[in-house]
């Protein structure tokens, strides 16, 4: 059984502490606060879907990052997980999720599936989600180990943490999002 004592609290930021006052930048705040509380939205599809619910449960616990409060509803959800085979068909429909997410968003492709395809390099299934949505992790493996769907979790935490709070507004971003024909 976990004590208090076990629990461990965020580092602080770094930054400039004096008496009473302690000064860092925005961007490190934000990002703070985004990577430890996002939401989840998981578009499960096939058996990578089951790996997820195992990270979910009590033995993994993805509440230790912040981020168990998963979300069928787009617009109430940052972290998109796609789980499973996409079939051609199916992707105007997880691009429309995509689309209905507010910014900031992110996206991790969990499986090989998600990723490339995987075993299924058939006429019918799309060859990796980042043919019609960007994707900023990659989780690999068939299917892939809780330990890795964490991984990829921590991999987005970082990223999120070190985001710059203008980069959704860069040229660079903009061009990311029109390569997609995504406005
Ligand atoms: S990557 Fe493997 S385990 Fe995951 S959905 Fe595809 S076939 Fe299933």
């Amino acid at each position: 059984m976990s004590k208090s004592s076990d629990i461990k609290m965020v580092e602080a930021p770094e930054g400039y502490s004096g008496e009473g006052f302690f000064a860092t930048k925005l961007d490190t705040i934000v990002g703070m606060a985004r990577a430890n509380s996002m939401w989840p939205l998981p578009f499960a599809t096939s058996c990578c879907g089951i790996e997820f619910m195992a990270t979910m449960a009590s033995h993994y616990d993805v509440a230790r990052f912040g981020s168990e409060r998963m979300s069928f509803s787009p617009r109430q959800a940052d972290m998109l997980l796609v789980m499973g085979t996409i079939a051609k068909k199916m992707a105007p429909i997880l691009r429309q999720v995509y689309e209905q997410m507010a910014e900031p968003r992110w996206v991790i492709a969990v499986g090989a599936c998600a990723s490339s395809g995987g075993i299924f390099d058939t006429y019918s299934v799309l060859q990796g989600i980042d043919k019609v949505i960007p994707v900023d992790v990659y989780v690999p493996g068939c299917p892939p180990r809780p330990e890795q769907i964490l991984d990829g979790i921590m991999t987005l935490q970082d990223i999120v943490r070190n985001e710059s709070v203008r980069r959704r507004s860069s040229e660079e971003y903009k061009e990311l999002l029109a390569s997609y024909n995504i406005s």
